[in-house]
């Protein structure tokens, strides 16, 4: 992406300071929850209320700019939506979300055969113990 305002491009939302600093937040993090977000830009505006922060994560949400990612057992992270489709991992023990890409054509195939159920997208979400994590128990 050229420039962060252009993720607004299609929407009618203003982009306000806050806004872009909180697209910003979520490009630069890859996956962020609402209340780190919030603890970065209140550095950068200390008058911004975590309301307001709240508001605007969900305006952005609710048109499409940025997506939800409800992970069992946490807070719901949010990423940039305009991506290359992808599928997540968690760590159970770092808790890091890492993206991956997964060819869903099996499994697309298998439910419509199975269920004849015509799946339009999935989100598929792996959780376990990642490779840095792994390695520490080990030692
Ligand atoms: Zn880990
Ligand atoms: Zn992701």
């Amino acid at each position: 992406m050229n420039n962060i305002k252009d993720l607004l491009n299609n929407t009618d939302l203003k982009a306000t300071p806050q806004r872009l600093a909180i697209l910003e937040e979520i490009h630069k993090a890859g996956h962020i929850d609402l209340e780190t977000i919030y603890k970065n830009i209140s550095q950068r505006f200390p008058s911004v209320s975590l309301a307001t922060v709240y508001k605007n994560i969900h305006t952005l949400r609710d048109r499409g700019v940025i997506k939800e990612l409800s992970i069992k057992g946490a807070k719901p992270k949010y990423e940039i939506a305009a991506q290359k489709p992808h599928h997540h991992l968690i760590c159970k023990v770092c808790g890091d979300v890492i993206d991956i890409e997964i060819d869903t054509t099996f499994l697309k195939e298998q439910l419509k055969k199975v269920e004849d159920f015509e799946v339009s997208n999935c989100d598929i979400y792996c959780y376990g113990i990642c490779s840095k994590c792994k390695g520490k128990s080990n030692s």
